[in-house]
């Protein structure tokens, strides 16, 4: 888990998920860093999935890495947000054989995630 986006956004303002997070206001914070010093979560909006013909899943999610010292809650550090790319095969490790209506899906997943993330960091969200 890569912390460098983080340290250039510290905003002592993000107690709360920004407006575009689908879970409920608040939510826990998942994990620590090795140290334990740190304490990460995740604001999630799913932007929509693509089921393909084998069992693989692909979904495109935007979201952002939420940090904070453990020891000062009120410093924390939202990453700007991204567009996740999750893929899912069953059994792990395969290859996704993905059609031309499939890919035309993620395309348009993909374009869409690129549209929200543009309205998020652009400060319309
Ligand atoms: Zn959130």
């Amino acid at each position: 888990m890569s912390t460098a986006p983080l340290l250039s956004h510290l905003d002592p303002t993000a107690e709360h998920c920004p407006a575009w997070c689908q879970y409920p206001e608040g939510h826990s914070y998942e994990g620590t860093d090795h140290e334990e010093t740190t304490e990460f979560r995740y604001h999630s909006r799913p932007v929509g999935r693509v089921d393909l013909d084998d069992g693989a899943v692909i979904q495109v999610d935007v979201c952002a890495e939420d940090a904070r010292r453990i020891e000062q809650p009120e410093r924390v550090a939202v990453a700007t947000p991204s567009v996740a790319l999750y893929v899912d095969t069953v059994p792990v490790g395969l290859t996704p054989q993905v059609t031309a209506d499939q890919v035309q899906r993620l395309a348009d997943l993909l374009h869409t995630a690129a549209v929200e993330l543009d309205r998020i960091n652009g400060g319309a969200a």
